[in-house]
């Protein structure tokens, strides 16, 4: 069999499977099995035994027969059957709720079995529900090439359990196609095989399902990250050379007297170093006649928004209009307030366009923006409607990258031609490796330092017994004029339980802060953008003492009298969350403080969580550590973007692997702009071509 061909055809698929596999895991052709990975493997030679369970014993495998079938009904059309177990040195019970006949007409006494399955205790004794189960092989159990020891053992549904394609079946499935396998078409140039002494395709998918022993497996998976790293970071450093060298961009060349006279009148403070280094960066870029797309790194507070700015100011010297688009309407509102004063005597006309301003507001704004008037341009998702239409929009703010989806910045993109320079910010740093792997279309500059006079954010973690304590620091900080942010998650797919627990909250503390000598508000998501404005407002303006709110704040909000965070559940918050939210405070002179309220007993990986709160500030640091705890596979944005499609290879632990083919690629596109020399990856690239890519759209 081929790859390619369908899997109705493979023996013991038939239509009803050939259905579940589609539905359940998107398997349609024989290569999309065997694309499917065991997540772990059997070892069939270190069989356990009834005697040695223990509760660390985990998933096992054991040998014997059954005996004494038991079926009690538990409910109308609902049955459970039990079934003794015994090997040499004891017994335990198997036990099913589900697919009961079948089990009952397939079990047979005095057949040795191999029952796989993870055992627990119950009053006393050993259980496992509902076991993997197969004929203990004979003598000679395996055709060639597959005599294996190792067993591989896949992630199933339940729906796919029920149709009778539980991990054995899968094992079945892929055996049986192992073993029928024709040609495999090889997708890496031969003289790379060789360079890093890779397995064939054929080979390494075989074994990645029955590898004869470890060091088959290693290589199965080392030749199969291999692939899946090459292939990524060549689309997107492709992409990017590809650009250099086509894509044309306006040119920026002069420094005129929007730039001037904002940089010389109006900032009030000394540019940080690393501000000014950005700034060159990105000036050397719009000089460059090539179209920019940048990616701009800085923690929370770093000075990202006034680069931006300046760089906006630019572009206006250059006779073009300029625009950012925020995730929310109160950053861009915010933002919008923000640029005003800034700006303010320097004769710029600054817009906001949000989706609620009233419709006739909407449209004089559009107009301004086609006719040109309009010359800095503040807004959100209302920016990429198909009827707003600039001038000559020269360059493009993207404030919060990981809130957009890919779609959303494509259209921003056609919104020219030549096409904007483009600037992406985000406040959620990435590690280098990730930055240079997933981002290696997209230039990336760094602001790595905060301006100075700022203390660092004191962290502290607290539990549900020490909140009098917290209550009455709460107290003091309020007295010496200072205002306090609580947060609450969102809990529930319901909103009105998330506003339930909201209010609740809100009660709370209104039971420790009275009114009127303390004034409370509240955000959340279910409010009008008008309500959303009028509490943000009052709270700025220091009218209110305490901001109870949703994570709605998360990004942006800029209130520098406020200088306690309280994150009420914080267990129950990412990491990127909890630094983004802890960078609502910190924002002024005064030293400030983050307060992590959680239950007593966290999990593993909330307990790191927290205690990597605890200890650093460092947004790069909390990023790899998130990185760590999560996964890559897993973080936030990219998998959904499918910017970090990876299956085997993990950013972090295979860094090696991931500078190794990073260098590679490097080499090869520099010695050979379009890869003639390599038909192979050319047909790639030509395949992958309609495939949107980060740097076409940002
Ligand atoms: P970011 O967008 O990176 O979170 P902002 O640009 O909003 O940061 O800056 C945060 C605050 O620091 C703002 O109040 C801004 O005016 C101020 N700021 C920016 N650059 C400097 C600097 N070089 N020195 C002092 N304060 C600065
Ligand atoms: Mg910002």
């Amino acid at each position: 069999m081929t790859l390619s061909d369908d899997i109705v055809y493979l023996k013991g698929v038939g239509p009803a499977k050939a259905k579940v596999l589609a539905a359940e895991l998107d398997i349609h052709t024989c290569g999309q099995l065997l694309d499917y990975y065991p997540f772990r493997y059997i070892d069939r030679s270190v069989m356990a035994t009834v005697a040695s369970l223990s509760e660390e014993s985990g998933y096992v495998v054991l040998r014997g027969s059954v005996s004494n079938m038991q079926t009690t009904s538990t409910g109308p059309h609902r049955e459970r059957l039990t079934v003794d177990f015994s090997d040499s040195t004891g017994s335990i019970q198997l036990v099913w709720f589900a697919g009961t006949k079948w089990v009952r007409e397939k079990l047979k006494p005095n057949v040795q079995y191999l029952i796989m399955g993870k055992p627990t205790l119950f009053n006393g004794q050993w259980q496992i529900t509902h076991p993997e189960l197969e004929s203990a092989p004979a003598e000679t159990p395996h055709t060639a090439p597959l005599q294996t020891n190792f067993l591989p053992v896949y992630n199933t549904t339940d729906r796919m359990k029920q149709h009778g394609l539980g991990t054995r079946a899968m094992a079945r499935l892929t055996e049986t196609l192992c073993n029928a396998l024709g040609n495999v078409p090889e997708t890496l140039p031969p003289d790379i095989l060789e360079q890093f002494h890779l397995t064939s395709r054929r080979q390494a998918l075989i074994a990645i399902h029955y590898p004869q022993n470890q060091q088959e497996l290693d290589a199965a998976r080392t030749r199969l990250k291999f692939e899946e790293l090459f292939f990524m970071q060549l689309d997107y450093q492709y992409a990017h050379s590809s650009r250099q060298h086509h894509s044309s961009g306006r040119i920026f060349s002069s420094v005129g007297d929007h730039f001037n006279r904002f940089y010389n009148e109006k900032i009030p403070f000394p540019l940080t170093d690393a501000q000014k280094r950005v700034i060159k960066e990105i000036r050397e870029d719009m000089r460059s006649g090539h179209q920019m797309n940048r990616l701009l790194q800085g923690d929370v507070g770093s000075g990202k928004t006034l680069v931006a700015l300046m760089c906006m100011l630019l572009a206006l010297d250059n006779g073009c209009q300029a625009c950012l688009m925020a995730p929310t309407e109160i950053l861009a509102t915010q933002h919008y307030y923000t640029f005003l004063r800034m700006l303010d005597g320097l004769d710029i006309t600054v817009e906001l366009l949000i989706g609620s301003l009233r419709p006739a507001e909407k449209k004089s704004i559009k107009q301004r923006i086609a006719s040109g008037k309009s010359q800095l341009v503040i807004g959100t998702h209302a920016l990429i409607e198909d009827d707003v239409q600039f001038h000559q929009l020269g360059f493009v703010v993207i404030d919060e990258q990981h809130r957009f989806g890919v779609e959303q910045r494509a259209r921003l993109w056609a919104k020219s031609t030549p096409p904007p320079h483009v600037l992406v910010m985000t406040a959620t740093p990435i590690p280098r490796t990730l930055a240079m792997t997933v981002y290696g279309d997209l230039d990336c500059s760094v602001i790595d330092q905060l301006p100075p006079g700022r203390h660092p954010v004191r962290t502290f973690h607290r539990t549900e017994n020490r909140r009098p304590l917290v209550f009455s620091f709460l107290k003091k900080q309020i007295d010496a004029g200072r205002q306090i942010y609580f947060v609450y998650p969102l809990i529930h797919d319901n909103p009105k339980l998330d506003l339930r627990d909201l209010i609740d909250g809100l009660e709370m503390v209104q039971s420790y802060f009275p009114r009127p000598q303390y004034q409370v508000s509240m955000l959340h998501g279910q409010l009008r953008a008008d309500e959303k404005a009028f509490e943000m407002d009052r709270f700025k303006q220091g009218k209110t003492h305490i901001m109870v709110a949703t994570t709605v704040i998360e990004v942006g909000v800029d209130v520098p009298n406020a200088t306690v965070m309280v994150i009420e559940n914080a267990e129950r918050f990412g990491l990127a969350q909890l630094h983004q939210l802890r960078g609502r405070v910190g924002r002024g002179a005064e030293q400030s403080y983050c307060i992590l309220m959680t239950k007593d007993n966290l999990s593993g990986t909330s307990r790191e969580r927290i205690r990597t709160m605890c200890s650093t500030t460092d947004g790069f640091q909390i990023a790899e550590a998130d990185l760590r705890l999560r996964g890559p596979g897993d973080m936030q944005g990219l998998q959904q973007s499918g910017l970090l499609d990876l299956k085997l290879a993990s950013i972090i632990d295979d860094e090696p692997l991931v500078a190794a083919t990073r260098n590679l690629i490097h080499d090869l596109l520099n010695s050979d702009p379009t890869l003639s020399r390599y038909p192979l990856l050319r047909q790639h690239l030509d395949n992958s071509k309609n495939k949107l890519l980060w740097g076409k759209i940002s």
